[in-house]
């Protein structure tokens, strides 16, 4: 079984970011994780950067949708 868990971000501007981590937590299986990202991209320091504009990116709380 293959569990995800989504990270919401955002950069000063307003551009919105989203963190996917997969990981399998089957117990008789090699573990492993999984990242993907969406509108943002690594930057200096381990911190995430907007792939339009640029600025860092900080952690928001789950959109209301
Ligand atoms: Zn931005």
């Amino acid at each position: 079984m293959t569990m995800r868990t989504y990270e919401y971000f955002a950069c000063p501007n307003g551009h919105q970011g989203e963190e996917k981590t997969s990981e399998n937590d089957q117990p008789y299986s090699k573990s492993w994780e999984k990242v993907s990202t969406k509108g943002m991209r690594d930057g200096p320091n381990g911190a995430y950067v907007c792939t339009v504009c640029g600025l860092p990116m900080s952690r928001v709380p789950k959109p209301l949708s």
